[in-house]
Parts: C-alpha cells; structure tokens; sequence
C-alpha cells in the first residue's frame, strides 16, 4: 500500500511505544498558529497543549470542528454575530464520542453564516482563503474544516454538509470528504439549518484515515430521533487499516447522469478530465453506463425550497430571549421591535432566506411551493434508488466549475447552480456521496463524487481507498 492513513499510522506508533503522544497536537498547533492569521481558518483556536491525554483510538489526535456543532465551554458561533458570545453548556454528542476517544479539538472552523453558502463568505468573522491559492474560495460551507486539512494544519475535520458542504470544499481544496446517510451520524448538537437534509461527516487528507474517523462518528444515538444503528459491524474499521481492494473495481458499476456533466455552465477540461478517469476506471474493469435524468437540473430548486423553509422556522429561536445576543431594550412591551432588533444582527444570506421560507411557507403559497417540492423530492429520491438498486453507484466530477474567486459575486446564481444540482441529490434523498480527489489540471484539484445506496458507506469507502492508490 503506497499511502498509509497519518491517524492509523500514528496510532499503531503509540501502541507502540513508537511515538510522543503529544508530538501530533503539538505540530497542529504549530501550524494552525502559522496558518491562521493568513488563511482564517479557525473562529476560535485552542494554544494550549492539554495536560492529560484520554487513552483511546484517537489518542492525541487533532481535530478541527466546524463551529456549528456545540462544544461544551468552547464558543460556538455558527460565524454569525447572533452568536458571536454564545458558550453552550453542553457538547454535541459527536464531540463527546471525539472527547472520549481522546482526540484533541484544536478549534472551531470557519464556515458560511449557518452554513448557508457555498464559497465560505458569508461567515461574519471574513472568508476563508483557499490553501491551494489564497485569491480563491476553499468551497463552503465547511470552508475553515477544508483549509485545515488542505494546508497541513490536521488530517481530521469535521464539516456539516446539508446541499454538499462538506463535499464542494474537499473537491476545491484536493482533499477527502463524505457526506454519511442521513440517521448514520449524530445531529444532537449540531445547529440545525435544514434539518430534513443536515448531516455531520468526515474530512481527511487520505482515504484511510476518512474511514477511520467515520467508523468512529457513525453510531446510534438516543438523543438524536433521527439516528440510526448501522449495519456494519467492524467493516469500516478494518478498511481503514486494510490494502485497497482493487477487485471492487471489476464488480464497479457506473452510472453517469448525461444532463448533468451538459450542464451550461460545466467547464470543459473539468468535463474531458472525468471522462479521463472514467475510462481508466473502466480499463480496470468497471461497467459504465450514461443515465438521462432530465429532473436532475431541478435539483437546486426542489432544495432551495426545502432547504428555506426549515431554515425560517429552524433559526426563529435566535430572538436575544431563548438563543442569541440581546442587543435591544424592550420598551412599552414591544415585542416586535425588540425581536427585530435583535434578528438584525443576521448576516444578508440568512435574512435572505429566513424571509423566503417564512414567505414559501405562509398560506396559498405553501401548497403552491413546499408541498410541491416536497413531492419534487419523493420523486427524485425514487428516481435515484431505481438507478442504484442493481448495486450501481451514480458518478459526476466532485465540482462541474473550478474553484471560484475569493471576491465572486455570490448574488449571480448561474454558477452556484451548477455547484449545487450533483452534489444536492445526496440530501433530497438522504444518501451517502463521497468526494475524492484524482490530481489536478493546471494546479487545479480535480475530484470526483460517487452517491450510493443508503448504507452503501463500506463500498464507497473501499473505492476511496481504490481511487487514492491510483490517482493520487
Ligand atoms: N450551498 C448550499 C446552501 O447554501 C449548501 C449548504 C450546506 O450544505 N450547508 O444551502
């Protein structure tokens, strides 16, 4: 195997007795403090090395954490100024899981504004800046947890990914991330934005370490209604440490939606470059099939939909009374103002959308809007598991564009649109994708995205490993 996993590797060493146990949180925090102040990746840093390390299969490893997931102590801001002063009380259950493994959180990422976006600039704190070049966007929304892979910083973040923001940053930044099932991970404690839709997952800088991470995260939780037990006993685990599987690829079946790699605003060399890869995958054995889904360019619009409503009823708690800075008096009993006053320290991108749910969602417009997308998506989740019942898995490039300019115009929605419609599927109808990274063009990442049957994680964690060993 020419690429170990740096966490598994690190973890053999300390059984050991091969390595410092503190020697990895120690260079992360070497690194983050020389990073930081040039990419801003973090809203909030650890310095300080902690005094006793937790003995257990993360031991002394660091990890970044997007800063929409709750940490117990540590401010958790959703890089919104409503939240800027916000200390939970209590930690996410996933952070518990890294606690009691003895990972190390080494700070809280940068991300869009509630992780509405998808270039990592609408964050109240400034943009991430992307580690391959510091004049474009590392993708969000998870853009802080991208850059702290990509530029050294950690091999392990955690990104949330409601409509591809954990994926669109690893394909922009050339790293390794997984959207899990909907119910594999705990969402207890993560802020919900579209809740129907979120998902926490993994972000590495290799194959091995992904599934290792991800084998840990993935597990019921009591807390969460929507959690689920997975079906896969130690199998994740043991592809972490294992050799590829390159027989997975002559049972490999491909299918590849044709509207969507002819979408208008898909770059060719980002085009031809998968065609590349698919045809070595194919050399190796693999079945390739092109699908025509003409419903897949409404993707973006079936999720906006959804993806606003949820939003406007999910972050009506942040009033200054149950969540979020007080920062009116209330005069006369004037709870309109008061609640306006406080909601105006929202971001654009958030206000944008609360006021488009609430409106999607108020009467006459609700049948005319949310029901018909919700029935938009029973329609494409059931198009999508008629494509993957034979045991297939639907590939597209991991981002139809190059990573966009820093400055971009994020109000221009042409090229957002082509971001959004492969990558979105995953959430409508709750699936597993993964994003790897196959080179790059011209110092471009390139990337490919594979969406598999619920539960399908094992085998898309398998070919990661596969895709690694060949194309990286
Ligand atoms: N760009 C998408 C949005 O703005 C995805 C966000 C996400 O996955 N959190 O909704």
């Amino acid at each position: 195997m020419k690429k170990r996993g740096k966490v598994v590797s690190f973890i053999e060493d300390l059984k050991n007795g091969a390595t410092d146990p503190y020697a990895y949180v120690e260079r992360a925090l070497e690194e983050a403090s020389r990073k930081d102040p040039v990419l801003n990746i973090f809203i909030t840093m650890k310095s300080e090395v902690p005094d006793k390390l937790v003995n257990g299969k993360l031991a002394g490893v660091p990890i970044a954490v997007k800063d929409n997931i709750v940490t117990k102590g540590l401010r958790t801001t959703c890089a919104s100024r409503i939240l800027e002063n916000f200390v939970p009380q209590y930690s996410a259950t996933i952070v518990k899981i890294l606690e009691r493994e003895g990972a190390v959180i080494i700070g809280k990422t940068n991300m869009d504004e509630f992780a509405m976006g998808a270039l990592g600039t609408t964050s109240a704190f400034g943009p991430t800046l992307n580690p391959i070049n510091t004049k474009l966007s590392p993708g969000g929304s998870s853009s802080g947890s991208a850059a702290a892979v990509a530029s050294g910083v950690v091999d392990l973040a955690l990104g949330s990914d409601t409509g591809g923001s954990i994926r669109l940053p690893a394909a922009w930044t050339g790293i390794f991330g997984l959207k899990p099932t909907y119910g594999a991970v705990s969402r207890f404690g993560l802020i919900s934005y579209a809740d129907s839709m979120d998902q926490i997952g993994p972000m590495s800088s290799n194959a091995s370490d992904l599934a290792y991470l991800f084998s840990i995260i993935s597990s019921f939780d009591p807390l969460d209604p929507t959690s689920s037990h997975n079906p896969w006993g130690n199998r994740i685990e043991e592809i972490a440490s294992k050799e590829p599987d390159f027989d997975l690829l002559r049972k490999l079946k491909l299918k590849i939606p044709r509207e969507l790699l002819n979408h208008p605003q898909a770059e060719e060399y980002v085009i031809e470059e998968f065609w590349r890869k698919i045809s070595t995958l194919e050399k190796e054995g693999a079945q390739v099939e092109e699908i025509s889904e003409p419903i897949l360019l409404k993707v973006p619009q079936v999720y906006y939909v959804i993806a606003f409503s949820e939003a406007s009823s999910n972050l009506a708690r942040f009033d200054g009374v149950r969540y979020g800075s007080r920062i009116a008096e209330l005069e006369d009993n004037d709870w309109d103002s008061y609640y306006m006053m406080n909601r105006s320290l929202f971001g654009w991108e958030v206000k944008r959308r609360i006021m488009l749910g609430a409106f999607i969602l108020s009467k006459g417009y609700y049948e005319m809007y949310y029901s018909l997308a919700l029935k938009a998506r029973a329609v494409i989740k059931r198009k999508i598991e008629s494509h993957l019942k034979d045991g297939s898995l639907i590939a597209t490039p991991g981002s139809l564009i190059s990573p966009l300019p820093i400055n971009y115009d994020a109000t221009d929605l042409s090229k957002l649109n082509a971001i959004d419609a492969p990558l979105m599927i995953a959430n409508l109808g709750g699936f597993p994708a993964l994003t790897v990274p196959t080179g790059s063009v011209s110092g471009t990442p390139t990337s490919m995205q594979f969406v598999g049957p619920s539960w399908s994680e094992d085998k898309l964690l398998s070919l990661a490993k596969v895709m690694e060993e060949m194309f990286t």
